[in-house]
């Protein structure tokens, strides 16, 4: 070797060192055994040791007794001439002290190629792992922030329930009074303002709950068709203000007995329309109902509500769905509205499995739609067949200057067989009943829009009462402002009967069956808040509410009705009441100082079972929670019924007043046969369900019982299975969710084994607890079937 080179070489040995020693990561050096060979500054800096300190002890040196074998690992897998990327671990200093490292290996090759040792490179990230501790912290506090916020709205809005309650009670109270109309005047200003407020109140309510995962959809029988077209009817004053033409179509075999939650839907309607309502200057709000498919017991329907209004333009239509949004701080000035009805409308519609679609145009209108799939009810109410019988076949001549409105009501028309045409005005209709007359094919009965341009729909009538030559009898549409005066009007021009627009099947088929001399189907007629005929003996009513104004409310509305009120102020009070006096019937509290409403109905059950009386008195709760499951837990603890707050007046007197009825007539309804099921008392039962408290749950309604039957029989194969897919492929949240539906599915039932392990799954899912989840997945589906054996010979034996 020449001194030359020689000195090149011994140049680049002193740089690398130079180099080495620069690093502030510690680089350290080893045999192929682990002996430390070098040591640079930086791992002098980092762990505490000179280089003559640790030179020839084991690398072994630098970590803790538990991390042992990591040093084997990085030598083996060096030795093999493999590196080893980057790991975070603990190391040990000098001092004892452990500290955060990142760690990386590689082997050291001698000049012939060789693995000669190995090396690592070892920084200390303690610095790195305080930020993100910290950044852990914050973001944990902020959620925990966040969750708060979402409790007290949630809080804040639930208790701003209960005054309201008290506002709008005294309000409808005063209202059924003998007012000056300026008095009438005042009080219908607070009332439209306190309902804007509840409105307020829960639409914050619900949005907090959507934050804080409280939120659960309800599932009950209900008639669909009815809610849809009663949801539209209460809005058609609102249209009518503006001029608007209101149109409910319903495709004819929209199905009317469904399952799901009717409060939601409404909810979700009354949204979209009123927005549509207050956002179209003139034109039309059609609410459009298509059938997509109905399936063996499923339909999946399409709900669209169409406006010809301002529109939306595509900037804001992406804007709009988020919370407290609207379009335009000007316009907001002109439209009242809080921004939350879209956002909660489009959480509504999730929670349904659909999607909030938006179609519009700046200037001609807007269209909001989404797709809902319902499982239908068992029993399909229909039109009653004599009355469709009786006027198949019969002509009829639809007068409306809305087209879409004159389709609607054809197309239901012939649905039922009648044989339709249509025009678009009062003197086309004039026209055409003189000409089919000439012709020898009169009109049996003209269906006419009261209120069009030109000759209106009371001049028809009018006419056609006076043409000798036809003898159609005339039925009148209109959504009126005043009920009273277009009836007048309708009898004055001499129509044989009328209808309110927007037009529901059932209304329509009343107007044309009372029109022909069919017979009649008896609608629900409006009544006042003390119309219903008040039962000839008065009731003995024991109250406990702790809320003064509550109190008195309920107490004036039922004393009104005759009956004679015992007020308590809490659970104690009411039971030591019940102790000394009969009553008929108890109305409680749920959320109450000293002792709750749940606890004293246990305690008053309690008592009536020792006494061994053979009937329990009625107990209807009182509640201003509004959540799913807050039912089943007041008729579990023994209550017989459910009043949400804030009280619905007309709803308080009709539960109060039938449910003495019921319970006169129907002894073996009463809660007291309803235990809450302990473990214990689940697993001495002998079956794997209790049907008696399935069917009070249920108010007693076997045939829904039986529907909810063939649900759980259809449901619980495909849930199971997809419990066994997302167990095998680790899908831990689907798991806890399936879990979770399976709960639902079978608490119906009150079947306790399935609830109880259901239950468990869940939270081993949640928890991550992998071990039990076979055993348990296999335990429910055990139960499951055993339960399924159990309904079907239930339903069987009950057809
Ligand atoms: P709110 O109506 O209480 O303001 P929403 O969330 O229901 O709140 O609506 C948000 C905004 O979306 C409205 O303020 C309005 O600007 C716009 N919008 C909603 N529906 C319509 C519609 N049918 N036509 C035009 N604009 C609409």
């Amino acid at each position: 070797m020449s001194t030359s080179s020689h000195s090149t070489q011994n140049d680049a040995t002193n740089f690398l060192s130079a180099v080495m020693d620069s690093c502030r990561d510690a680089i350290i050096a080893c045999s192929p055994s682990g002996e430390i060979v070098s040591w640079n500054r930086g791992a002098q800096e980092i762990y505490g040791y000179k280089s003559r300190e640790v030179l020839g002890k084991h690398l072994r040196l630098t970590v803790t007794d538990q991390l042992d074998d990591e040093v084997d690992l990085i030598a083996s897998r060096a030795l093999s001439g493999q590196p080893l990327d980057h790991f975070d671990t603990v190391r040990v200093r000098k001092s004892g002290e452990e500290f955060p490292a990142a760690v990386c290996g590689f082997p050291i090759h001698d000049a012939a190629g060789r693995v000669a040792g190995f090396a690592t490179i070892e920084r200390d990230i303690s610095d790195r792992v305080k930020a993100a501790n910290a950044l852990r912290n914050a973001l944990a506090a902020a959620q925990e922030a966040n969750a708060a916020k979402s409790r007290f709205l949630a809080n804040v809005s639930h208790e701003l329930r209960t005054p309201m309650n008290a506002i709008v009670g005294m309000t409808a109270l005063a209202l059924e009074e003998d007012l000056s109309d300026e008095l009438r005047d005042y009080l219908d200003t607070i009332r439209e303002s306190s309902d804007a407020m509840i409105h307020l109140v829960n639409d914050v309510l619900d949005l907090s709950k959507f934050e804080s995962e409280q939120f659960e959809l309800d599932e009950v029988a209900y008639d669909l068709r009815d809610l849809i077209e009663s949801t539209v009817r209460v809005l058609g004053p609102a249209a009518h203000e503006k001029g608007l033409e209101l149109v409910c179509s319903l495709d004819t075999d929209t199905p009317n007995n469904v399952v799901g939650d009717p409060v939601r839907l409404r909810q979700i309607l009354t949204n979209l329309v009123s927005n549509a309502i207050k956002f179209t200057p003139d034109g039309e709000v059609v609410v459009d109902v298509t059938t997509e498919s109905i399936e063996r017991n499923r339909c999946h329907l399409r709900f669209s509500v169409v406006d010809t209004g301002i529109g939306i333009s595509e900037r804001d239509q992406r804007r709009i769905f988020a919370p407290f949004t609207q379009v335009e701080a000007e316009m907001t000035r002109r439209y009242s509205g809080t921004g939350l009805g879209l956002t909660i409308s489009r959480h509504l519609i999730k929670c349904f499995g659909g999607e909030l679609e938006l179609q519009s145009e700046t200037g001609k209108g807007s269209r909001f739609s989404f797709e809902m799939s319902l499982p239908l009810a068992r029993h399909q109410t229909r039109p009653p067949r004599e009355t469709t019988d009786k006027i198949r076949g019969l002509r009829v001549l639809v007068a409306d200057d809305n087209e879409t409105s004159r389709q609607a009501i054809a197309e239901q028309l012939e649905d039922w067989e009648m044989s339709v045409d249509t025009v678009s005005s009062g003197e086309a209709a004039l026209d055409r009943l003189h000409s089919a007359h000439s012709e020898g094919s009169p009109y049996d009965l003209a269906l006419v829009d009261a209120l069009m341009p030109g000759v209106d729909g009371f001049e028809v009538a009018s006419q056609i009462e006076e043409a000798p030559s036809i003898d159609a009898k005339a039925i009148l549409m209109a959504a009126p402002a005043d009920r009273v005066e277009f009836s007048r009007r309708c009898a004055d021009a001499g129509a044989a009967a009328y209808v309110q627009k927007p037009v529901s099947q059932s209304q329509l088929l009343n107007a044309v069956a009372q029109a022909t001399g069919a017979a009649a189907i008896d609608g629900e007629p409006q009544r006042g808040l003390f119309d219903r005929e008040a039962p000839a003996q008065p009731l003995r009513i024991l109250l406990a509410e702790d809320t003064p104004a509550n109190r008195k409310v309920v107490e004036r509305v039922l004393t009104r009705r005759g009956h004679e009120l015992r007020c308590v102020v809490n659970g104690r009070e009411a039971i030591d009441a019940f102790k000394k006096d009969d009553y008929d019937l108890v109305l409680m509290d749920v959320q109450m100082p000293i002792m709750d409403g749940l606890q004293a109905t246990d305690a008053i059950r309690a008592m009536e079972r020792e006494s061994g009386m053979g009937m329990g008195v009625p107990i209807i709760a009182m509640t201003a929670h509004s959540r799913r499951g807050d039912r089943e837990q007041c008729i579990r603890a023994g209550m017989s019924d459910y009043l949400s707050k804030p009280l619905d007046l007309k709803e308080l007197i009709h539960t109060v007043e039938t449910s003495v009825e019921e319970s006169a007539s129907k002894p073996e309804l009463v809660a007291k046969e309803v235990t809450p099921p302990t473990k214990q008392h689940a697993e001495s039962h002998p079956t794997a369900w209790d049907p008696k408290v399935a069917l009070s749950r249920l108010r007693d309604d076997r045939s829904l019982l039986i529907d909810m039957i063939s649900f759980y029989e259809e449901d619980y194969p495909t849930l199971l299975k997809s419990m066994q897919e997302q167990r095998l492929a680790g899908d831990l949240d689907g798991l806890c969710r399936s879990a979770h539906s399976f709960k639902g599915l079978a608490s119906t039932f009150e079947a306790a084994g399935v609830v109880e392990t259901a239950k468990q799954l869940e939270h081993s899912a949640r928890e991550g607890q992998e071990d039990s989840l076979e055993m348990l997945t296999s335990v429910l589906s055990q139960r499951a079937s055993e339960l399924s054996a159990q309904l079907k010979w239930y339903r069987e034996s009950n057809p």
